[in-house]
């Protein structure tokens, strides 16, 4: 037997640091929301017990046990004590250490696949339970619907849609490592976003308050390592784009547009400018 779940990207559409923790880690309060680019992630028995096997269509993810999906797999098999063999095949699509979320989105789609395969009965609240110790982002991608997250990641209360919206994801060619920019977080520094007053736009389905309160406190740390960011922002705006913002640490960049035509337009203009754009639906 197989199973396959998708594994969608996820962008940010506020992102406030608010603190330190005691234990390392930076408190959050977000607003996330998932997109229709999507990795496909396949479970399947096989007659090795004890075998975590990860086979992706993709070169630049680990085939080992530094895969979220494999740390996934083998969080089930020790919490329930599975001796069963599995092979994981990840069909990759959302570009790595882009801010996406991919390796967190392939990790719950791993956990809600296995939940199926061994017939575990395990709710969504419990695999998000879980998925907190792969880490931060899995929780929100156990559920893969807006919602406002808070903690590190841990806390997730699903809220409606925004509005459907087509958004134009811009990846540089290089990737950002999300610790190396939460270490140069300075909180005397740092812009805040008000989240409450996005999440009120969100709800009330009101597209043009949500983008006058799109924001992102990491946005002008990863652009000061990295002004291409700076770059691709401003090239979006002036070609009309609704709402332009970097998605969690970056690099990539999304741009959010009411009209189809419009923007077709913008991804084929900033097609020449970035080699990896994907045009895309809010889901
Ligand atoms: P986030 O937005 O949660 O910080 P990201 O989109 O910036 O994530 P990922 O694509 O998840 O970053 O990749 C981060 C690192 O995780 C990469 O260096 C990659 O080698 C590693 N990794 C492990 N498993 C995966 C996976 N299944 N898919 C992508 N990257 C993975």
């Amino acid at each position: 037997m197989e199973i396959t779940e998708k594994a969608p990207a996820k962008i940010n559409l506020g992102l406030d640091v608010i603190g330190k923790r005691s234990d390392g880690y930076h408190e959050l309060d977000m607003i996330m929301a998932s997109v229709d680019l999507a990795d496909r992630v396949t479970v399947r028995e096989i007659p090795e017990d004890d075998v975590i096997r990860i086979q992706s269509s993709s070169s630049f993810v680990p085939l080992n046990k530094k895969n979220h999906a494999y740390k996934a797999a083998d969080l089930l098999k020790k919490s329930f004590n599975i001796k069963k063999g599995v092979e994981i095949y990840i069909d990759k699509k959302t570009p790595v250490a882009a801010g996406l979320a991919g390796g967190s989105s392939d990790a719950a789609a791993t956990l809600r696949a296995l939940n199926l395969l061994w017939d575990l009965k395990l709710s969504l609240p419990e695999l998000a339970k879980l998925g907190e110790q792969i880490g931060s982002d899995v929780p929100y991608c156990v559920y893969g619907q807006t919602a406002r997250v808070t903690g590190r990641g841990e806390s997730v209360r699903p809220i409606t849609n925004p509005k459907k919206s087509w958004v134009i994801l811009v990846k540089p060619e290089f990737g950002i490592s999300t610790p190396d920019i939460f270490r140069a977080v300075d909180l005397a520094e740092i812009s805040h976003p008000d989240i409450m007053a996005l999440e009120t736009a969100v709800a009330m389905a009101d597209f043009p308050e949500m983008l006058a309160q799109l924001g992102n406190s990491l946005e002008a740390i990863s652009i000061g390592k990295y002004p291409l960011i700076e770059k691709i922002k401003q090239r979006l705006l002036d070609s009309g784009a609704d709402g332009v913002l970097m998605s969690g640490s970056g690099p990539t960049v999304f741009a959010l547009c009411q009209q189809e035509k419009k923007a077709r337009r913008i991804c084929n203009g900033i097609k020449g400018f970035c080699d990896e754009v994907y045009l895309v639906r809010m889901l």
